[in-house]
């Protein structure tokens, strides 16, 4: 079987609809596809509407969120929240609260790159996100479309990136608040790219080991932003810490150069985590 545990959709920064996003993973021999959308479920409706016949929908969601260690070391890091009860209070409030932060910080972004002189408006970044979860990428295509820059990817590299000097933080969910809600929502939390080196620190392997007495049930071992030393190092905590190694694209659309499928999840890692009690089930 070829297992996709993470991809986005238009509900935030990819650029397939979720009815798009089914029909390729269908169209390319996927079998089994999570909807991880950051802090939304809207694109789950859509997707499981226009599942084709024999692809299984795993609705998820990816949490932005944050640690902090005891020198008061800031990491932004992500969970992927799955099968979890969307309509749980708690949980939904505080999902808003991070569109919400999204918006504020998307436009503050958006200024200081207006206030440099480039030629983009949040008029323009707000019509691409379309009322879905905003992000960077948005305002990179924003970039793209006004030639700032060739593509997506250089946008990040030259004025995106968290160690650029347009970066804005958002205002994300301490990591161990999110794993008590969305366990209390009946979701099962997977550590997404957790040793993604290039998108900023990282949080060392006692961080990974407080978070899986916290509820914590799997990490992705395979994922396009680690490279081999990361996904050794990865399956080896998995092992140690007796937590279920995924694979997954991070499907973005054409914001990405990845393709669905690129990375992809074991038989015996999916059985694990279908075996666990969850609000929800795969839609098959
Ligand atoms: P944000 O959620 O607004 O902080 O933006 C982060 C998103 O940007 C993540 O979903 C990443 O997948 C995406 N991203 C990070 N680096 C790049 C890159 N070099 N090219 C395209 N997308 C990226
Ligand atoms: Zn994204
Ligand atoms: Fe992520
Ligand atoms: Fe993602």
């Amino acid at each position: 079987m070829r297992i996709d545990l993470h991809a986005h959709s238009t509900a935030s920064d990819g650029t397939d609809t979720p009815e798009e996003l089914v029909a390729r993973a269908a169209a390319q021999g996927i079998d089994v596809l999570a909807i991880t959308d950051h802090d939304t479920a809207a694109g789950w409706h859509a997707a499981e509407a226009a599942k084709p016949a024999g692809l299984t929908i795993v609705p998820g969601v990816e949490m932005s969120c944050v640690h902090y260690d005891e020198d008061g070391k800031r990491t932004s890091l992500h969970l992927l929240a799955y099968f979890v009860d969307a309509e749980d209070e708690a949980l939904h409030a505080e999902w808003a609260r991070l569109r919400e932060s999204r918006l504020h910080r998307g436009e503050a972004i958006v200024d200081k790159l207006v206030a440099a002189g480039y030629p983009v408006s949040w008029q323009q970044v707000t019509e691409l996100a379309d009322g879905g979860s905003v992000g960077r990428p948005h305002i990179g295509r924003a970039l793209v479309d006004s030639g700032v820059v060739p593509d997506v990817n250089a946008a990040f590299r030259e004025l995106l990136n968290s160690r650029a000097g347009f970066y804005i933080r958002k205002a994300d969910t301490d990591v161990f608040d999110a794993l008590r809600l969305v366990r209390h929502a009946g979701g099962l939390p997977v550590f997404a790219h957790p040793i993604a080196r290039r998108r900023g620190p990282i949080v060392s392997d006692d961080v990974i080991a407080a978070m899986t007495q916290a509820g914590l049930v799997g990490i992705e071992v395979d994922h396009p932003d680690h490279d081999a030393d990361d996904r050794a190092h990865a399956a080896a905590l998995a092992r140690d810490l007796g937590l279920i190694p995924t694979g997954s694209s991070d499907y973005h659309g054409s914001n990405k150069t990845t393709d669905l499928g690129a990375c992809t999840t074991s038989n015996e890692s999916w059985e694990r985590l279908i075996a666990l009690p969850a609000a929800r089930s795969p839609m098959r």
